[in-house]
């Protein structure tokens, strides 16, 4: 069922259905976004005594005045008071300047049957399975449209409060963006929707949007769009792991002869991708320094890169790169500058507001923050880029599960006090390692001698919880270290809330072992977690030992 809307100055809109009775009218609000969308999200949700508990939907109407709808499924279901009616057409008419425009071509304008006060108003005709409107305009379908360039992903939540909720700090973003208390029970946390399909009111008639949970599911939206907020990026996208998000990015952006620029000290699982799996298939890539914008540059091939890949800071080595310096480059080459933002997590840094045009993140790491999820995501600031994302990411289908969204939802909302106690312990361990006899070098972008020390201070918030350090005996007495601590638990992954031992040569970057991206066998990398300063201290004081 088609939806007609109109406005009242006030910035209150009604939605009518086609063929509709006064009971089917609905009272929204809209918010214009930069991209020629006017959004509609109905203000009753739990109008029908709870009847319809996850009413939720969106109209979207071009400010070229080419109209276009959301549907509705069986909007006789939804019974609204007769007051809210009256007090919507009395407003009726009079819209606001930009909605005036907007609306100047909608059918309900123009049909002089529709009656604004009183009594029993006229709507424009049903025209029974036929879902063209009178108007010439194209009524394109939700489920087509999801996918489209106006962000018009299925929504949780009123798009005002969304919005206030983006312009607000980050922890309060946080905890909030993306979702609002269950219109029916009030329930203050997303519910984990455990289902695989959502029932159709009649074929198309989706409630939200929704009709297969590789598509979208309710829980992995509301991910999406607060991540989508913490990094400032117009769309997020949630994966099963980070790889699958990285491998998903490359697919929307890349083509069989294209050609990427990526970091000699990239992670080794995205090395791998690279080599092992990308090549292969015809993608091209060079390796060159991060914090090396000039070899960046020379890695470039006019008319071929498509993509700069970074990560700052690395993994393992924490090489910083310069994101503004990097963006500028990419984009002098007509390519786009990916971010992986796992180590600082967009707490401590957010690429987009740099000139990044997508980050990527291991949400396995600090965002998820608690080790009990393998996950990944995309953020996007550019919509074309977003539809090819998304148009990926339902084709080749390696989604975050409505669990694994929910555990890292919960995870984001203490990102913020997480990452400040990350970054505290980091410090001491930063300074006790430094006066340590048995350590080599420490290397961590806080330090003034760390060669990125100044890009770091200037990028991001904080230095992060990650410490590497060479230790003096080789490889023999880093894999004894990692052998003999304690509360640092040896293994592979970081970003937890417990801290975390490991050898990158053997463990996580032991698929690039005799490639450029090798890393020094004497090296040591160290999750910091959060537990008490002291006893990380004193654990790793025996262990050097
Ligand atoms: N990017 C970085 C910087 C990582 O450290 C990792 C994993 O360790 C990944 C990407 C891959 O993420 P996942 O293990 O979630 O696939």
């Amino acid at each position: 069922m088609h939806l007609w809307g109109h406005c009242d100055r006030a910035g209150r809109h009604s939605l009518y259905s086609e063929g509709a009775t006064d009971q089917d009218c609905l009272r929204g609000v809209h918010e214009a976004d930069p991209h020629g969308t006017v959004r509609f999200t109905s203000v009753f949700p739990a109008a029908n005594g709870g009847r319809w508990p996850y009413l939720h939907f969106a109209v979207y109407r071009s400010l070229d005045g080419a109209t276009a709808a959301g549907q509705i499924a069986d909007t006789s279901q939804i019974a609204l008071p007769e007051d809210v009616c009256d007090a919507v057409y009395a407003g009726a008419g009079a819209g606001c300047e930009q909605c005036a425009a907007n609306m100047a071509t909608t059918p309900l304008e123009r049909d002089p049957g529709v009656r604004r006060r009183g009594g029993t108003r006229q709507h424009p005709p049903a025209r029974g399975g036929d879902r063209q409107p009178s108007s010439s305009a194209t009524w394109p379908r939700l489920t087509d449209r999801r996918l489209s360039s106006d962000g018009r992903w299925p929504r949780l939540g009123r798009v005002s409060e969304q919005s206030q909720a983006n312009k607000s700090g980050f922890e309060t973003r946080a905890i909030h963006a993306g979702y609002e208390p269950d219109p029916m029970t009030g329930a203050v946390i997303p519910p984990i929707y455990a289902t695989s399909t959502f029932k159709q009111d009649g074929v198309g008639g989706m409630r939200g949007g929704y009709e297969y949970s590789r598509s979208a599911n309710p829980t992995r939206t509301v991910l999406e769009r607060n991540i989508a907020a913490l990094e400032e990026g117009e769309r997020g996208f949630a994966f099963a792991s980070g790889l699958a998000a990285e491998h998903t990015l490359l697919k929307a952006l890349c083509r069989p002869g294209d050609h990427v620029v990526v970091p000699d000290d990239a992670y080794g699982g995205t090395y791998r991708l690279f080599a092992k799996v990308e090549e292969p298939w015809g993608l091209e890539h060079t390796a060159a320094p991060v914090s090396d914008v000039d070899a960046i540059r020379a890695a470039v091939r006019p008319g071929r890169t498509k993509v700069v890949w970074m990560e700052t800071p690395t993994n393992p080595l924490l090489n910083i790169g310069d994101i503004e310096a990097v963006a500028a480059v990419a984009h002098e080459a007509g390519a786009l500058l990916v971010v992986d933002n796992t180590f600082a997590s967009p707490y401590l840094q957010q690429p987009l507001t740099l000139g990044a045009d997508v980050v990527v993140h291991s949400t396995t790491k600090y965002c998820g923050g608690h080790s009990d999820v393998v996950g990944g995501a995309l953020v996007v600031k550019d919509l074309e880029v977003a539809d090819k994302v998304a148009f990926h990411q339902n084709s080749i289908g390696a989604v975050a599960g409505p669990f694994d969204a929910w555990l890292t939802l919960r995870g984001l909302k203490t990102l913020g006090v997480r990452m400040d106690r990350h970054c505290d312990n980091a410090e001491r361990v930063v300074d006790f390692l430094g006066r340590h006899e048995a350590v080599e070098q420490v290397i961590y972008p806080g330090l003034p001698e760390h060669p990125g020390n100044a890009v770091a201070s200037r990028q991001m918030k904080r230095y992060g919880g990650i410490v590497s350090f060479r230790v003096k005996g080789g490889e023999a007495k880093a894999l004894r270290v990692c052998d003999a601590t304690d509360v640092f638990t040896l293994g592979e992954s970081l970003g937890g809330v417990e801290s975390l031992i490991e050898h990158p040569g053997r463990m996580t970057h032991a698929s690039v072992a005799g490639t450029d991206l090798e890393v020094p066998a004497d090296l040591v990398r160290l999750s910091v977690g959060i537990e008490t300063a002291e006893d990380l201290l004193a654990d790793l004081d025996r262990a050097l030992a």
